[in-house]
């Protein structure tokens, strides 16, 4: 075997390597098959296993190599059991092929595999382990979100009822508050619920026929008010392109787009909030919609946009309080669109605001697969539309009525949403509205952001103030920062006319 070892230096190869005739009859086997089969001693040089026959070794498939001549197996790489000369064994991973000289001779090169089929086992075990604990884990959360619906609801029809009954202000106040809690907790216990079933797999989507239009005025309808309590504009607009009516899940796109548009508004203080509706693609009987919400509000940084859509988490702990909110919703959001197919992206820049985009698939009703086939987009061509319909997005959010000269402290523009914001603020006070009252402190707060510390500590004092939910230390508060910024107001005229 010398000429053989100069080219592969079979000898102190890790492979167990064995060369045997027609016969079945070991001519030659490498130090790791001696050591391993325990026919010689690590290092030593005796070969034992000369001269015995390879049915000794892998008694299946060869039995004393009688049975069997197509010693090859095919020259397929299979599984076989090694036997030591103890007649002990182990697994191994072997190849056996026809040598040189037309069939006379075989060589086989074979791995212990017995670590890795040890260790599979126990990757495998691990596994399986891990799946058992999440499978109890979301059984758990059901199970607990479930058993916490019924004494919430409990609460509230109980709440409701009294509501009907009481006079007394202080009383139906306080009644109030609890009918909004109940509420909160619901959403929460809503979102618990989705995340687990989400997260367990074990999440069915619906396919109904319904008028997409009609779900986009609904959506509209539920923000209008709030968006325009807040001063800012709402702009809807769903291309032509898009089919009358589509089969998909209604009530979770409104779901998504739900959350998009709240947050939007939590997220916003100036300027304006739109939604878009297009259809970027048809394939077959699916179209692709592709839904936009784009605000003018903080934006969000860099680093933070890739923990967006994890669970449980929000872009700064401390703005929770201020905004309340699980951290779930946008989890949520992107688990459904991939659901349903499609993609969630964000585009934004701080201070300047947000754009959300995300597709999904739907069936296409009858009248639009009629269509002609041409209009179809595919693939790449398809992701090139996404980005520009983005692009677009983001120039509207930039241009318009001048966010700019409303967000910069000091201009009239600045001065006069600053005084409207605190006049709600003090209104949301005086009906110990806290929620309400710490979303216009919030929008004050960013108005004042370019403000002198004197202006910046006495809004500081109005947040704490509202953060601890009291009339009177909000109401002092509230009448300090209104003179502080009319005495900053005239210092800046006067130093004006000075020029
Ligand atoms: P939550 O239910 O707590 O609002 P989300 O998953 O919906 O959770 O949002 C997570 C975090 O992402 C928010 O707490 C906020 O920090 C950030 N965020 C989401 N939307 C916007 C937006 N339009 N503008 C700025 N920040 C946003």
């Amino acid at each position: 075997m010398e000429d053989e070892n100069s080219i592969f230096p079979m000898e102190e190869a890790l492979e167990m390597i064995l060369f045997f005739n027609k016969e079945g009859i070991i001519s030659y086997a490498n130090a790791a098959a001696r050591t391993k089969l325990g026919y010689g001693e690590p290092g030593g040089s005796e070969d034992g296993l000369r001269g015995r026959s390879i049915g000794e070794v892998f008694p299946h498939p060869f039995r004393d190599g009688r049975e069997r001549t197509d010693y090859s197996l095919g020259g397929e790489q299979q599984k076989l059991v090694a036997y030591r000369r103890n007649k002990t064994c182990f697994p191994v991973e072997a190849r056996i092929a026809p040598g040189r000289g037309g069939g006379e001779l075989f060589v086989c090169m074979a791995n212990d595999i017995l670590e890795q089929e040890h260790l599979g086992r126990e990757i495998g075990q691990i596994r399986e382990e891990a799946r058992q604990a999440a499978k109890a884990k979301s059984e758990f959360v059901a199970n607990v979100t479930h058993e916490l619906r019924t004494p919430v609801n409990g609460i509230l029809g109980n709440v409701r009822e009294l509501l009907g009954d009481v006079r007394d202000d202080r009383t139906k106040k306080a009644l109030l508050l609890m009918e909004r809690c109940c509420g909160d907790m619901n959403k929460i216990i809503d979102n618990i619920l989705d995340f687990s079933k989400l997260d367990a797999g074990k999440f069915v989507l619906e396919s109904r026929r319904f008028n997409i239009r009609n779900m986009v005025d609904y959506v509209r309808e539920q923000h209008r008010g709030r968006i325009a309590e807040k001063g800012l504009d709402f702009f809807v607009t769903v291309s032509p392109q898009v089919p009358e009516y589509v089969i998909g899940d209604e009530l979770r796109m409104v779901q998504i787009l739900n959350n998009l548009l709240s947050n939007a508004l939590k997220f916003t203080a100036v300027g304006k909030i739109t939604l878009q509706l297009l259809r970027t693609a048809r394939s077959g009987d699916k179209v692709e919609l592709f839904f936009i919400v784009s605000d003018t509000g903080i934006g969000i940084g860099e680093e933070d946009r890739d923990k967006l859509f994890q669970s449980f988490s929000q872009v700064d702990a401390s703005i929770s309080r201020k905004y309340g909110g699980t951290g779930l919703g946008l989890s949520i959001c992107k688990q459904l669109v991939e659901l349903m197919g499609g993609r969630i992206e964000v585009e934004s820049e701080k201070n300047r605001g947000s754009t959300f985009s995300f597709s999904v698939w739907a069936g296409a009703d009858g009248e639009d697969a009629s269509q002609p086939l041409s209009d179809d987009i595919a693939g790449d061509a398809n992701d090139d539309i996404r980005t520009a319909f983005r692009q677009m997005a983001r120039q509207a959010r930039e241009e318009g009525d001048g966010p700019e000269d409303v967000r910069r402290y000091g201009t009239p523009e600045n001065r006069e949403a600053l005084r409207r914001n605190l006049s709600k603020l003090i209104l949301c006070v005086e009906m110990e509205n806290w929620e309400k009252a710490e979303m216009f402190m919030e929008a004050a707060r960013q108005l004042a952001e370019g403000a002198p510390p004197e202006v910046k500590r006495a809004a500081l004092r109005l947040k704490m103030a509202i953060q601890k939910e009291s009339y009177e230390k909000a109401a002092a508060e509230h009448e300090k920062l209104s003179e502080a910024l009319g005495r900053e107001e005239e210092r800046d005229g006067e130093h004006r006319h000075g020029l």
